[in-house]
């Protein structure tokens, strides 16, 4: 990945201290603040504990992609780890004010961070920060992907929900460090796998597989983060009577599909041109379809 040069416009960034209905003197409760400024305090819970929920939302040519779909997941995410209910309208304002705020870009990757705040205040953290987006177009050609246990079952999100496979917190060293011996072993990305032996999702993910006109993904009851993504993929190949579902599949299931992609909001679609030692094949046609639909763009237009 290369990161944005010196010329990139600067990052924008909006704090956001009513996420949960805590301001209420009629002006809006989020404020543009200085992005390069030292913002968030030492002792705020996720600094200490890693303690927080968060989006990463997708913008092309200024307009953002499912909104709606990251709100209401980050509302889930933040259910699950017993944070207040983030006020969803306040948060996509802010998130329109960050977008208007930056500077025209083609691709700006907005997140939206919510902590549960400073030790001992009960109130929570919350900020938007929109930024150049990466260059990801070597990615969208096509990856070299390794399979990696993640060391749960798929079982794990009904039997060990404190840990809380499928919520999206802010304790990705995890996910990051999968990712750093995905390079370490030649590879570009990585597919976790479970202790009972199926694919689940990459470390920011969501598995795609195509096999003649069925396409399928991991169940996300297997504990994989429920992507908006494979949602809008999904949408898009309904209405061309293609057959989708959400089953459980091996490495050797992947391995000898027509094709797979790993999909998410800000790199949008990789095609997995190599899984562990065996070829796929990239079908670029689909690819390009794909990349224009997770755009928020007409597929058909590809
Ligand atoms: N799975 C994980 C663990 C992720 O972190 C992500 C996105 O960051 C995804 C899947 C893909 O989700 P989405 O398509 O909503 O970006």
């Amino acid at each position: 990945m290369t990161q944005p040069d010196c010329t990139t416009p600067s990052p924008v960034l909006v704090w956001v201290p009513g996420v949960a209905g805590t301001v209420a003197d009629g002006s809006e409760p989020f404020r543009i603040a200085d992005a390069d400024d030292p913002q968030l305090l030492v002792t705020d819970l996720v600094a200490t504990r890693g303690d927080g929920v968060f989006e990463t939302i997708g913008v092309f040519d200024g307009a953002p992609v499912n909104v709606g779909p990251h709100l209401r997941r980050l509302g889930r995410s933040a259910q699950l780890v017993e944070l207040p209910s983030p006020d969803l309208d306040v948060l996509s304002r802010a998130i329109d004010a960050a977008i208007e705020a930056h500077a025209p870009v083609p691709e700006l990757t907005v997140r939206v961070m919510m902590t549960r705040g400073v030790e001992g205040t009960g109130t929570p953290t919350a900020w938007i920060h929109a930024r150049t987006a990466d260059d990801w177009s070597r990615y969208r050609a096509g990856i070299r992907v390794v399979t990696l246990d993640r060391g749960l079952s798929t079982a794990v999100a009904e039997t060990s929900p404190w840990l809380l496979a499928g919520a999206k917190t802010l304790s990705y060293a995890v996910n990051m460090a999968a990712t750093r011996e995905a390079v370490r072993r030649g590879a570009d990305d990585v597919l976790f796998t479970s202790t009972d032996g199926y694919c689940l999702e990459g470390p920011t993910s969501t598995l795609l597989v195509k096999r003649g006109d069925t396409w399928t993904t991991t169940p996300a009851s297997a504990g994989v983060l429920p992507g908006t993504s494979i949602a809008s993929v999904f949408a898009m190949l309904e209405r061309e009577g293609q057959s989708v579902r959400e089953e459980l599949m091996t490495p050797a299931d992947v391995a000898s599909a027509d094709a797979a992609w790993l999909l998410s909001s800000s790199r949008l679609a990789a095609p997995i041109a190599q899984l562990d030692d065996t070829s796929l094949t990239v079908d670029t046609e689909r690819s390009a379809q794909i990349l224009a639909v997770l755009k928020g763009q007409d597929p058909q237009s590809a």
